[in-house]
């Protein structure tokens, strides 16, 4: 943990005590600040005074004298309206601010042999963190990998290094001082308008993390996305464009400093000239156009903390990928398991399915607006689909005339059908293109359960082929 003593002997809230808010309070405490933690639900207020945290009712409390109010980035800071704790703090002149800006001035402040290197987009995030990490750690930095990827910021060690920090939007609009020493910003397209109001507020927010970074790596892929890359580069930033091209010859477009994926092969780019350093082919956990851009700007990154191009791209072939996200859960009799239960929309499913062909395709749950109407062109990649959930009904008629599909009522049973049906060569693809709540309590719960069933359906198959051998 990072003790924070930015706020030594001054009174902080911490509203929302889920698990980065009660790491925040632990370090807020053991920084010297006086702390006052607090939530909506009680159970939660509970287990931080079981903590020996001190808790209290904020709604009574006077704000005024507080130094700030640090929220926990679930909570709403403007959209659809401010949480009530927000505009207390407002009316009281309280900043209102987030773990990651508490981190970043901790380290600011008393750790300079920290650095720091963040990860924003609306796409790939979590993979470009994670890779980032795997590849600096490859090269032999002492890394760390926190914030919105499920380790709490704070919650890292103070030491010598670099922490690679994924940050959602939500994080970034609650730092309003961090300075990254290298930022990332991947991709941007409408997403979380709910939390941010407009596309335009939800775009100014992800410029605000690579506006504020010493070093910067940005997507082109978007016309948004490349014209903060020019915004960047004409106020003097260093900076490194990151793109998927289909020629060498578009790749060259990148400019002065850059890293492309064009097919499997990753070129960096120096004034225009396109030199390749590495090779995604036969990397299971890299499949994918997407993770071409993820890959490449994992390596960008890397030339930002001052390593090689080619160093860092040979070490992409360990990367073992991250679950729920087109991981490789079992292959048995040349049958391929993918649990991709991370995809939450179409868009998500998009990548999946095109990173595959022959596929005996899981899908459902609660749908997103336009379900998976913008995917027909993939259809023919399909040997047939296996629908579950609410969405069942509405995929089944959008599917009609292009795969043989059938609904089922669970899971379970969707596996067991697809994998009866499934010959070698096929991929059994969980790709649900919905979000999980209507049966699973999140994705991973939903992807977990689909890795399990895998598992124990490839164990007992075993089984039965030893009883009859
Ligand atoms: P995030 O952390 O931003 O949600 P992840 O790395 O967890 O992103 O990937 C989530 C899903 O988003 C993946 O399963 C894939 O379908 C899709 N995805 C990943 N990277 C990209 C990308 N660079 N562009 C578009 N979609 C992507």
């Amino acid at each position: 943990m990072i003790e924070v003593t930015t706020f030594a002997d001054q009174p902080v809230a911490v509203f929302g005590l889920g698990a980065s808010g009660l790491v925040t309070a632990h370090a807020l405490a053991a920084g010297g600040a006086k702390v006052i933690a607090a939530d909506d639900t009680r159970a939660r207020v509970m287990e931080a005074w079981d903590a020996g945290l001190p808790t209290g009712d904020l709604r009574v409390a006077d704000l005024s004298s507080f130094a700030a109010l640090v929220l926990a980035p679930g909570i709403p800071l403007t959209h659809p309206e401010p949480h009530w704790s927000v505009v207390k703090a407002m009316a009281a002149r309280v900043p209102v601010i987030g773990d990651i800006e508490l981190f970043d001035r901790e380290r600011r402040a008393r750790l300079p042999a920290l650095r720091f290197g963040a990860v924003t987009g609306t796409n790939g995030k979590s993979t470009t963190t994670a890779l980032t990490g795997h590849i600096l750690k490859v090269l032999g930095e002492r890394v760390q990998v926190g914030g919105n990827i499920g380790r709490p910021v704070l919650d890292l060690d103070g030491g010598a290094g670099v922490a690679v920090v994924e940050c959602s939007s939500y994080q970034i609009d609650l730092a309003p001082t961090m300075a990254p020493d290298v930022g990332c910003h991947l991709n941007l397209s409408p997403d979380h308008i709910d939390r941010h109001g407009t596309f335009r507020n939800y775009a100014a927010v992800k410029e605000r993390l690579v506006s504020a970074s010493r070093q910067v790596v940005i997507g082109v892929g978007d016309p948004h996305s490349a014209a903060i890359a020019d915004r960047m580069e004409a106020a003097g930033k260093p900076i490194r464009r990151i793109g998927v091209f289909d020629t060498v010859e578009a790749a060259a477009s990148l400019g002065r400093a850059g890293v492309a994926a064009v097919g499997e092969t990753l070129y960096t780019v120096v004034d225009g000239q396109p030199q390749a350093i590495g090779s995604l082919a036969g990397i299971g956990a890299l499949r994918g156009r997407h993770n071409g851009e993820n890959a490449a700007a994992a390596i960008a990154m890397a030339i930002a903390f001052g390593h090689a191009g080619l160093d860092a791209a040979a070490a992409l072939a360990t990367f073992p990928g991250l679950a729920h996200r087109m991981e490789e859960v079992a292959s048995r009799d040349g049958v391929l398991y993918v649990n991709d239960s991370k995809a939450t929309n179409a868009q998500s499913a998009r990548q999946a399915l095109s990173s595959f062909t022959r596929i005996h395709w899981i899908a459902g749950g609660v749908p997103k607006a336009g379900g998976i109407d913008g995917l027909t062109d993939l259809f023919p990649r399909l040997e047939a689909a296996y629908l579950i959930g609410e969405a069942a009904k509405d995929f089944a008629k959008t599917l009609e005339g292009h795969t043989p599909r059938a609904m089922f009522g669970s899971l379970t049973e969707a596996l067991d059908a697809a994998a009866e049906a499934a010959d070698a060569g096929d991929v059994v693809l969980l790709s649900p293109a919905c979000a999980s709540f209507d049966q699973y309590r999140s994705f991973e719960a939903r992807g977990d359960e689909f890795r399990a069933l895998v598992t124990q359906r490839l164990a007992a198959t075993n089984d039965n082929a030893r009883e009859t051998d």
